[in-house]
């Protein structure tokens, strides 16, 4: 391994996480950070007795992933979700419907139509097409399915995950398993029958007092501290490696770097490597990130004639509301919420519903989640609480044409030995994916 550090680009739970797994194996690193603080998305508040995050909620942690928070000594801050947490309802008619992933209990539930059922019993039963082309979520269920199955089963659950758009989202990148299981079995449900294993072993946890815990004590067991306020601008390829430019609270500032791993959004990874591949950054500029609204609501349980005891509900585009989907945290983790009191997270905006932003003020927007969440819930009383923060640029869209991008990323990475593209917009959205990648990553760095 050369003498010079790995330069880490960006300090959220991406290059927190591979600062401390390259410490681990006592590779050298520095870390930058352009803001004021490390941590990135994961944003925790309280107020009143309320827990909140602004960013994760909750983080779907397969063993490997516990053991790493109890190495990081994180285990007495771990709450796990109530058994209450496998409910899981969605919306239709203004009702809230129980559902069950599992197709033989969709089929016996009122929340599909005869039609909609018939089409996924007899899915199974249809030819599969063996095509390479990358087709969007909808155009590939409605294709096995139909259009009900597209836009009341995956356009909610799509909403939960990315905030997406399935008319646009790639099946490939955001349902792999799906035209996996069709080219394999012939079937999407022969598939999930027979790989229904795949998502056990995970435990759905958050941590006591915000989940911001988690970027914190990253950022607190790190030796070499990230250097914030240092925005990186432009990286430049030199003789013996790469020389990194920045901003350090105005000043111009560069670094000499054996590796580089730019862990930003896209649109800001695109700013400093346009100088080596316009192309490569034109395509990462073109990554749409929405933007989202959370709005967290306090209720007095007492104001909510039937809770619910479940991890929450999405609302399908066709349901025409000002949200995309409600965790109930209370239900999930009570301790979130103070005695008698319960905490709701509403996630609004995204590729869907973008457009609200600037149809309306971000208080008419909450003024009407307010009066549909009242009806759909039947409270007796107003919140007690309502705190609502924006995402300006909130969870990247892996749309039809990603395998391009992620072409050209593959590509520049062999060009440019040693600049690692990092980050969610390639390795996965959620948490422990990232920092499964981060183990990786360090394995990879140390041997060279
Ligand atoms: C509203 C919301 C809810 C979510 N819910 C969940 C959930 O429940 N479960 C889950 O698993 N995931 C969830 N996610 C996704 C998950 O939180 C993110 O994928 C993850 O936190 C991204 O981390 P990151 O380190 O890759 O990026 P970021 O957190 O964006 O960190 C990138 C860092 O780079 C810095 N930076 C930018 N430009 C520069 C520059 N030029 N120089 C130096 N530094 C720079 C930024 O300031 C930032 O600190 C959610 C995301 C959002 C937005």
């Amino acid at each position: 391994m050369s003498e010079q550090p790995v330069l880490i680009i960006g300090a959220g739970i991406s290059g927190l996480a591979i600062a401390y797994q390259l410490q681990k194996q006592q590779v050298p690193y520095l870390l930058l950070e352009a803001s004021s603080r490390a941590g990135g998305v994961m944003t925790s508040f309280h107020e009143a007795g309320f827990e909140m995050d602004a960013g994760a909620n909750t983080i779907a942690a397969s063993p490997e992933i516990l053991q790493l928070f109890e190495e990081l000594g994180l285990s007495d801050s771990i709450m796990q979700a109530s058994a209450a947490s496998k409910n899981r309802f969605l919306v239709r008619n203004g009702q809230l419907h129980a559902v069950s992933p599992h197709p033989v209990k969709i089929l016996s539930s009122s929340y599909l139509s005869g039609a909609g059922k018939w089409r996924l019993f007899t899915e199974r039963f249809r030819k599969p097409a063996f095509t390479n082309a990358e087709e969007t979520v909808t155009a590939f269920i409605s294709r096995r399915f139909n259009k009900e199955i597209a836009d009341y089963v995956f356009d909610p659950v799509l909403s939960g995950i990315y905030a997406g758009n399935p008319d646009k989202l790639s099946v490939g990148e955001v349902l792999p398993m799906l035209p996996k299981w069709e080219k394999t079995y012939g079937s999407v449900t022969k598939g999930l029958m027979k790989e229904k294993g795949v998502m056990s072993g995970r435990k759905i946890i958050s941590f006591r007092g915000g989940n911001q815990a988690l970027t914190d004590r990253l950022a607190a067991l790190l030796q070499t501290p990230a250097k914030i306020n240092c925005e990186v601008t432009a990286i430049r390829q030199t003789a013996g490696g790469y020389k990194v430019e920045a901003m350090h609270e105005g000043t111009k500032v560069s670094f000499d770097a054996g590796a580089v791993v730019i862990t930003t959004p896209a649109y800001q990874a695109a700013a400093m490597i346009r100088s080596l591949d316009d192309r490569l950054a034109a395509g990462l500029n073109s990554i749409h990130y929405p933007r989202m609204g959370v709005l967290h609501m306090g209720i007095d349980t007492r104001a909510m004639p039937n809770p619910i005891e479940g991890f929450g509900f999405l609302a399908p585009h066709a349901e025409n509301l000002h949200f995309l989907g409600v965790i109930c945290n209370s239900a999930i983790f009570p301790e979130k919420a103070p005695a008698g009191k319960s905490l709701l997270t509403i996630f609004t905006g995204g590729a869907r519903q973008e457009h609200f932003f600037d149809q309306l003020s971000d208080q008419e927007l909450q003024d009407k989640i307010e009066l549909e969440i009242t009806s759909l819930l039947n409270l007796t009383a107003p919140p007690t609480l309502m705190r609502f923060r924006k995402w300006n640029k909130a969870i990247p869209q892996f749309n039809a044409g990603y395998g391009e991008i992620r072409a050209a990323a593959a590509q520049f990475e062999k060009k440019y030995p040693g600049i690692h593209i990092k980050g969610n917009y390639l390795q996965g959205v959620a948490i422990p994916a990232l920092l499964q990648d981060a183990v990786t990553l360090a394995a990879t760095l140390k041997k060279k």
